[in-house]
C-alpha cells in the first residue's frame, strides 16, 4: 500500500521528474497508507493469540518506521524510480508475510493484495503486478507454512471496517491521481495546440516577409519597376524552355544629364518615374517584363508579334513620351522628354544577343539624331 498511483506532473517539475515526483508521492502515500494499515492490523491483532511484544514491535517498525527509511534511501538513490519499485516489491513481500502470520484474514488479505499489486501495475505494468503477486504469495506461504499457521480467513469486525475504509481511501487517492494527471495532460495539450497555432502564424509571417524581401530585391526602389536582377532570374528560368519568338526593346531618355544639370537630381528622378509609369502600363499587355535596365535606360521583353507590331509599339511609346510633362516648380513651365528606342527580335537566339542587337540599334537611334526608333537586324 505504498502508493495511490501516478500523480500529475507539474510542468515546472519536469526536469527533476524522476527524482522528486515519485519519491515525494510514494513517501506521502506510503506513510498515510501504512499508518491506516497499522490500525487495521492492530484491530486484528488485539485478539490474536500469538501477538506478543515482538510482533507489535515488528509491525510498528514495518508500517511506521520503514516508510521513512525507504524515503531516506530513495532520495539518495541514483535512479529513484528503480529504488521505489524495489520498495514496492518489498511491501508486497512483507504484507504477504503478515497475512500469512495472521492466517490470511479475508479482508486484510484482499486489502493488502489489491493495493500492492495495483501499485506495481501502475509503475511496471502487468509484469510488475505479477511479480508483486508472486512475492506476496511467497511471503504469505513462507511464513504461513514455515510457522505452521492454519488459514482461518477470519477478519475481526473492527479490522474489516478499517480495511474497507483504507481500501476506499486508497482507491479514491488512486482515482484522484489519475484525474489530476488527465487534467494536466489536457492542459498541456491545449497549451501545445496554442503554441502550434502561434508557431504557424509566425512561420506564415516569416514566409510573407521573405516573399516581400525577395520581391523588393527584384524591384528598383525609385521607379518600382523590376530591376536587372529580376531580368537575370527570368533569363535563367527560361534557359531550358523551348525557344519562343521574343522581342527586346531598349529605351533611353535623351539628354537626361541636362535635366539633372539644369533642374537638379530630384527633378531628374521625377522624370524617370514619369517615363517608368508610361512603360509600366505596357506590363501584362504588350510586354512580359518592364525593367529599369540602367540609370535612364529601360528594357522591355515582349513576345515577338512581327516587325510591324514591334515597330508600331516602339513608335507609340516614343510619341506618348513626347507628351509627358514634369513640372520642376509649381505653376512653372512643364518639362518634356524624348526617347530613343532600339529593338530586336528573334527565335531561339540567346537573350544576351538580342539585347546586344537592340543596344546597337539604340546607338544608331542616338547617332541618327535621337527621339527615334531603330531596328537591330539579326
Ligand atoms: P543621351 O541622350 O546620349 O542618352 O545622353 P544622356 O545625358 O541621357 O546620357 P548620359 O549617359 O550622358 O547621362 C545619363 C545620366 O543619368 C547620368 C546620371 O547622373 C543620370 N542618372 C543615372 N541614374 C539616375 C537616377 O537615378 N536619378 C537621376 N536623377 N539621375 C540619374
Ligand atoms: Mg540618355
Ligand atoms: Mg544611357
Amino acid at each position: 500500500m505504498a502508493s495511490f498511483g501516478p500523480d500529475p506532473v507539474p510542468a515546472s517539475d519536469l526536469p527533476t521528474f524522476r527524482v522528486h515526483w515519485l519519491v515525494t508521492l510514494n513517501h506521502r502515500n506510503r506513510s498515510l497508507g501504512f499508518a491506516l494499515l497499522w490500525l487495521v492490523m492492530a484491530a486484528q491483532m488485539r485478539d490474536h493469540a500469538a501477538s506478543g511484544a515482538l510482533a507489535w514491535t515488528l509491525l510498528t517498525l514495518h508500517l511506521l518506521v520503514l516508510p521513512q527509511l525507504m524515503y531516506w534511501r530513495a532520495r539518495r538513490a541514483n535512479v529513484p524510480r528503480e529504488a521505489e519499485v524495489g520498495h514496492m516489491l518489498l511491501d508486497a513481500l512483507l504484507c504477504g508475510a503478515w497475512v500469512g502470520w495472521l492466517g490470511a484474514p479475508l479482508w486484510i488479505t484482499a486489502l493488502t493484495f489489491v493495493c500492492t499489486t495495483v501499485n506495481l501495475m501502475g509503475f511496471r505494468g502487468l509484469a510488475g503486478a505479477l511479480k508483486a503477486a508472486g512475492l506476496y504469495l511467497a511471503g504469505a506461504l513462507t511464513v504461513g507454512f514455515g510457522l505452521g499457521i492454519e488459514p482461518t480467513l477470519h477478519t475481526d469486525v473492527l479490522a474489516t471496517l478499517l480495511a474497507l475504509a483504507t481500501l476506499e481511501v486508497y482507491l479514491l487517492g488512486f482515482a484522484w491521481g489519475a484525474c489530476q494527471r488527465a487534467l494536466q495532460l489536457h492542459r498541456t495539450r491545449a497549451q501545445l495546440a496554442e503554441r502550434e497555432v502561434d508557431l504557424r502564424r509566425r512561420l506564415d509571417e516569416i514566409a510573407a516577409l521573405q516573399h516581400r524581401l525577395a520581391e523588393q530585391a527584384r524591384r528598383d526602389p525609385l521607379t518600382g519597376l523590376h530591376n536587372r536582377r529580376f531580368l537575370s532570374e527570368r533569363m535563367l528560368a527560361q534557359a531550358g524552355a523551348p525557344a519562343q519568338p521574343i522581342g527586346v526593346m531598349l529605351i533611353d531618355i535623351d539628354h537626361f544629364k541636362q535635366v539633372n544639370d539644369t533642374h537638379g537630381h530630384l527633378v531628374g528622378d521625377r522624370v524617370l518615374q514619369a517615363v517608368a509609369r508610361l512603360l509600366d502600363m505596357q506590363q501584362g499587355g504588350e510586354a512580359e517584363v518592364v525593367c529599369r535596365y540602367g540609370g535612364e535606360e529601360f528594357l522591355l521583353l515582349l513576345p515577338d508579334r512581327g516587325a510591324a507590331r514591334m515597330r508600331a509599339l516602339a513608335e507609340r511609346l516614343r510619341v506618348e513620351a513626347e507628351s509627358l510633362r514634369v513640372f520642376p516648380s509649381p505653376g512653372g513651365a512643364g518639362l518634356g522628354v524624348t526617347l530613343s528606342i532600339g529593338w530586336a527580335s528573334g527565335q531561339g537566339e540567346p537573350l544576351e544577343r538580342l539585347i546586344e542587337r537592340a543596344d546597337r540599334a539604340l546607338y544608331r537611334a542616338k547617332q541618327g539624331g535621337r527621339n527615334r526608333v531603330e531596328c537591330g537586324l539579326g
